[in-house]
């Protein structure tokens, strides 16, 4: 079976292929023409809806190719679930602004640190959380969820990885993922195991 990927980001094809490792004859490929086809607007309010809208529209476009496309993001409890699908964008929509100019995601991890400012220690649970679905001409065969289970940081830590990373603690390592070696980070990815989760469905 060969899937190909819709994204182009090294770190979620390598997650995707060290999940898949384990599954003979599955094959994992980025969309060689990604880039040539309009992408969709992620304006769902679910992952799912989101991962499944990227599936069709790329597979579509991709007659005969069964075609992954994955949405992730943080969940935090304190604030029932957000920045979830909007945590790319969680600083712009809350009009979050600093001092001076600074790269989205410290942007982003500054705005949850405010948002979670009076939020105790022990109630600073939250996930990664990762959907995935996958499609064939337009149709969807499969969706699958994977989850990463942490806590909020008060303070970041490590230079590692991308996004919440630095504030998102692994509290059975002991270790932000952002300080994680690259072992942890593929055996807890929240995508490896929404992947692991899809192939487990559609094994016979
Ligand atoms: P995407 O839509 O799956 O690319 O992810 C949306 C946003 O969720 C990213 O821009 C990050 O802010 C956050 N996110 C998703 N996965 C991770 C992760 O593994 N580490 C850190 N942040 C993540």
């Amino acid at each position: 079976m060969h899937l190909f990927v819709a994204t182009t980001n090294p770190g979620k094809l390598r997650d995707f292929a060290h999940a898949a490792a384990s599954f003979l004859n599955v094959f994992i490929d980025p969309l060689p023409n990604l880039g040539d086809i309009p992408a969709p607007d992620e304006n769902a309010d679910t992952f799912a809806g989101n991962a499944t809208l990227k599936a069709i529209v790329y597979s579509l476009a991709s007659p005969g190719k069964l075609i992954l496309a994955d949405d992730s993001g943080l969940e935090v409890d304190a604030l029932r679930g957000a920045p979830g699908v909007r945590s790319a964008r969680y600083a712009d929509d809350k009009g979050f602004s600093t001092n001076r100019p600074l790269p989205t995601d410290q942007r982003n991890n500054l705005c949850l640190l405010d948002a979670l400012a009076s939020t105790r220690e022990e109630d600073r649970t939250a996930r990664y959380h990762c959907v995935l679905a996958l499609a064939r001409d337009g149709a969807i065969l499969a969706t699958a969820d994977g989850t990463v289970e942490g806590e909020i940081l008060a303070v970041p830590r490590g230079s590692g990885g991308f996004g919440y990373d630095p504030l998102f603690l692994l509290p059975d390592e002991g270790l932000t993922m952002a300080e994680v070696n690259l072992e942890t980070r593929l055996r807890l990815s929240h995508r490896g195991r929404a992947l692991v989760d899809l192939l487990n469905k559609l094994e016979p």
